[in-house]
């Protein structure tokens, strides 16, 4: 027998049927204005989730008071409209979601997960750099201290979809790490994992310096028996090797005035070719040229790219 369709599915709408709908994400800390390397991550994730049909967020990572800058997330969210890079739904705010990070580490706390340490940063590097589990036994309280999640199997390789297989370094991966700092603010792998499992994130899209502690991540979103999503790992705008453009490092905002070249730069430098004649557009019609003809393969598969021209125009 063969089974006839009452009525013809298009094919868009059967590859929407079988495959799960794709959510990505941008999520800067508001330590700084966006600056041409954090607009490389905004752009390369916003067009990989548009290329797949699917929704893009932003997420504002505001845990770290002593590193933000007052306004900077208004004016990272200016920015982002200036260059039509449109969120889906509203913005979720880090410093909303502590109630929910709070919960989960009770939880983790509840099946002897987690244990607190007195440890300063000065111990450590006398010891070598990595945590060796010094606190894990010593049945502190948590009050003034640091609260470590107890690794028991790290995570030392996974897939990332354009820096291929990624290794850890198994000590690395098998330090028990912070999850909530001796100040009492959660530490950016708590919330961040949280946050991407909690909104459904298919795919991470971000900047090639957060390679190394996606493995912990993964870890933890294994431990709390959550999807893990895809990544794909940018490479990063660098001036020269190893001194990347950053909020740390002054990066200058990008541009409210050359939009268009900016935008055009951050596609040549994301790999995809964009037609000189293209960089005299509105803006929409450059957007709309770059979702239609992203591939991904075409950025580089490095975690570094050097800038050849200045990164303010
Ligand atoms: N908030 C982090 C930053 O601005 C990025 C976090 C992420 O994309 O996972 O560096």
């Amino acid at each position: 027998m063969t089974l006839v369709p009452a009525s013809p599915i298009a094919r868009s709408d059967t590859d929407a049927l079988l495959s799960k709908p794709y959510i990505g994400r941008f999520a800067p800390s508001p330590s700084g204005p966006l600056h041409f390397g954090s607009l490389i991550a905004a752009l390369g994730s916003y067009l990989q989730a548009k290329a797949n049909q699917g929704k893009w967020l932003v997420r504002i990572e505001d845990i770290d008071p002593p590193r933000e800058v007052a306004g900077a997330d208004k004016a990272i969210l200016a920015s982002l409209e200036q260059y039509g890079l449109t969120w889906d739904g509203p913005v979720r705010y880090q410093s909303q979601q502590t109630e929910h990070y709070e919960y989960v580490l009770t939880q983790l706390r509840q099946q002897a997960l987690t244990y607190a340490c007195q440890c300063t940063r000065a111990m450590i590097k006398q010891q070598g750099g990595l945590y060796l589990g010094t606190c894990r036994h010593l049945g502190l309280t948590d009050k003034n201290n640091a609260i470590r999640l107890h690794v028991k199997q790290g995570i030392t390789e996974f897939t990332d979809k354009l820096q291929g297989r990624v290794k850890i370094n198994p000590a690395m991966a098998n330090e028990d790490f912070i999850i909530k700092r001796k100040d009492g603010l959660y530490a950016y792998n708590l919330a961040v994992t949280l946050d991407d499992i909690d909104q459904g994130i298919t795919e991470v899209v971000r900047g090639a310096d957060l390679l190394e502690p996606t493995a912990r991540q993964i870890g933890l979103m294994q431990l709390l028996n959550a999807p893990v999503p895809d990544y794909v790992h940018l490479p990063l705008a660098v001036t020269k090797p190893g001194f990347k453009l950053s909020k740390q490092n002054h990066a200058p905002a990008i541009s409210d005035q050359d939009i268009r070249q900016t935008t055009w730069r951050a596609l040549a430098f994301l790999g995809q070719q964009p037609p000189k004649a293209l960089m005299e557009e509105p803006q929409e019609n450059i957007l709309n040229w770059a979702i239609s003809n992203w591939q991904l393969d075409k950025v580089a598969h490095q975690t570094e790219q050097l800038l050849t021209t200045e990164p303010t125009t």
